[in-house]
């Protein structure tokens, strides 16, 4: 399967679960949408949400935003991280909004990323979000999620994963297939423990079928011996050695053969590692 295919099958599934995919951050227009995702770097969107209702009402208009200092911003928005320096973002972004853009957020991702507190990520997801542009917007949970299914090859950027998303994914489905992984990553396939077993993309995803391919647990082993046991050399160790694999990661194995076949004597567990992709 190539990975446009690959991508078509992970969108129709995802579509079958997640039947309106938009952005969970609440927001009535692009000033509020902008203001949001601003302060939605390295927060929740739930803390958010419950921040914003209020800051609104303070600033309801970009116009206000522009004549408030940082410190009249700062108690609305203190629970999200980094609360000092978002609220200097806000004042001088919505100060240039007002001054150069009449009031009027800029629609193109080259001139929302002039904007102080705007990245790329942040200039996408407004793009797109609030003026329906193609724009492919690459979080956390997007870079995790294509690297694990396996939409994306050796994409050890946002920027890589952002662009091998777009060439696997027709430009009409951009912004819907960056809510669906968002979401799905936030939900399903989760950094840690990700809910495999119930995944409606498991039968394409390449992390799945890798971590399915480990071998099975052994129940005989004696902790007391070691804290490894190899099974080929059939031998318990304390001290492992590290080895990195073809696919880049480190994995554990024998300090006597070099041999990867080795287990956690405590678990039974398979020391093997699947690569994951957590940033
Ligand atoms: S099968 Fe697992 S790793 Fe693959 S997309 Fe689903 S939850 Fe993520």
């Amino acid at each position: 399967m190539n990975r446009k295919e690959r991508a078509q099958r992970t969108i129709e599934a995802l579509r079958e679960v997640i039947p309106s995919p938009e952005t969970e951050l609440k927001h009535e227009n692009p000033y509020e949408l902008i203001v949001a995702v601003i302060l939605s770097a390295q927060c929740t969107d739930e803390r958010v949400n419950l921040v914003t209702p209020m800051l609104f009402e303070a600033f309801p208009t970009i116009q206000d935003m522009a004549r408030a200092e940082p410190d009249d911003i700062l108690p609305y928005i203190s629970s999200v991280t980094f609360p000092n320096n978002k609220s200097k973002h806000l004042v001088n972004m919505a100060r240039r909004v007002v001054e150069d853009y009449h009031g009027r957020i800029p629609e193109p991702v080259s001139e929302l990323m002039t904007l102080q507190g705007v990245g790329r990520k942040t200039a996408q997801v407004v793009s797109a979000v609030a003026f329906e542009r193609p724009a492919f917007a690459v979080d956390t949970h997007v870079f995790r999620v294509a690297n694990r299914i396996g939409l994306v090859k050796n994409a050890d950027t946002p920027f890589k994963v952002e662009r091998q998303l777009k060439r696997a994914i027709p430009k009409a489905n951009w912004s819907e297939a960056h809510h669906l992984l968002i979401l799905h990553g936030r939900y399903t396939c989760t950094a840690r423990n990700p809910k495999c077993e119930i995944c409606p993309i498991n039968p394409v995803c390449i992390y799945y079928a890798r971590a399915q391919g480990l071998p099975e647990d052994v129940s005989t082993l004696n902790e007391k011996k070691g804290k490894y046991y190899c099974k080929t050399r059939k031998h318990y160790f304390d001290d492992a050695d590290l080895h990195t694999d073809r696919h880049g990661t480190e994995q554990i194995c024998c300090p006597a053969c070099g041999s990867m076949n080795v287990y956690y004597t405590k678990s039974g567990k398979s020391a093997k590692k699947v690569r994951d992709f957590r940033v």
